[in-house]
């Protein structure tokens, strides 16, 4: 597929999470994301996702900027920082509720994994609706004085958004298929947002047209289509790339030790050669690429 084919300027983006250092295969990611629109003459922003209030670290933050510094990835405009937008996640969630879309869930993990009637789905046991089906009366009652994560009523949702597809850069014309996934997250208890509802309302903020990101978040593009229709956004253009392994098979993680680019740095990495060689497919001795 043309990459450039309906999106006259390209703009790509990388999205960490500043919960950890950046290894090899973050800046993999970042570089594919950056060589897309500096191919094209577009441009690469930067976004932290640092909403998760108990794994995110100023400290990781910081490291991600120097890192991508290090290995000479320049973003175009301001760093986007999700903590810093929490209303505007706000508003999109104050949408769903006055569309009726959105429950308030008081369930806790210990309840879920109770739940001997819980389905699976792509990631793991999906939501068994428990929350769904309480009466007003005592929805009204718990919310007021309860901890609740907000969570969308699936079915309903892609009821009323009808059929969706996406544009998939590798895999073609995607049909999505949100119901798999259950009823999401789509605002935690300890955080006013999720990774679903936040990352789609930034996307379209930032004017992105193409989502450069790892085949792990392929499920999540389903959700995220399906969020673009409920809030009138627009739908940009994905590639999910293969995700980097390490010598036991499996996708890198801070177990396989010293592909960090803080550790690279202080052991000398020179980060020209290192970004001509993950451009080029080459890896430290038994790191590879996936296959699926
Ligand atoms: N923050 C996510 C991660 O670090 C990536 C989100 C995205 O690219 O949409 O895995």
């Amino acid at each position: 597929m043309n990459v450039v084919s309906g999106a006259p300027h390209i703009v790509t983006r990388f999205a960490p999470s500043p919960t950890g250092k950046l290894h090899i295969g973050h800046a993999w990611s970042a570089l594919m994301a950056h060589d897309l629109a500096r191919e094209n003459g577009g441009q690469f922003r930067l976004r932290i996702e640092d909403i998760d209030g108990t794994r995110s670290r100023t400290a990781h933050a910081d490291a991600i900027l120097e890192d991508l510094r290090w290995i000479g990835l320049d973003w175009d405009g301001e760093v986007f920082f999700q903590s810093q937008r929490l209303p505007i996640y706000n508003a999109g969630l104050d949408r769903l509720k006055a569309a009726g879309l959105v429950y308030p869930c008081f369930c806790t993990r210990a309840d879920i994994a109770a739940s001997l009637s819980a389905p699976h789905g792509p990631e793991g046991s999906l939501y068994p609706g428990t929350c769904r089906q309480l009466a007003e009366a005592e929805r009204s009652a718990r919310l007021e004085k309860e901890a609740h994560a907000w969570r969308i009523d699936m079915a309903k949702a892609v009821t009323l958004a009808g059929a969706l597809t996406w544009n998939d850069m590798d895999a073609g014309t995607i049909t999505a298929d949100p119901l798999a996934a259950g009823d999401v997250i789509l605002a935690r208890k300890d955080a006013p947002t999720s990774y679903h509802l936040a990352a789609t309302l930034d996307d379209a903020d930032m004017g992105i047209t193409h989502v450069v990101r790892g085949q792990d978040l392929f499920a999540a593009t389903h959700v995220h289509r399906l969020l673009q229709a409920l809030l009138d956004l627009p739908t940009p253009f994905y590639r999910h790339h293969r995700l980097l392994l390490g010598p036991d098979g499996k996708r890198l993680a801070k177990r396989h030790g010293g592909l960090t680019l803080a550790d690279l740095r202080a052991g000398g990495v020179d980060p020209g050669q290192l970004v001509a060689d993950l451009r080029r497919g080459v890896f430290p001795v038994g790191i590879c690429v996936g296959n699926a």
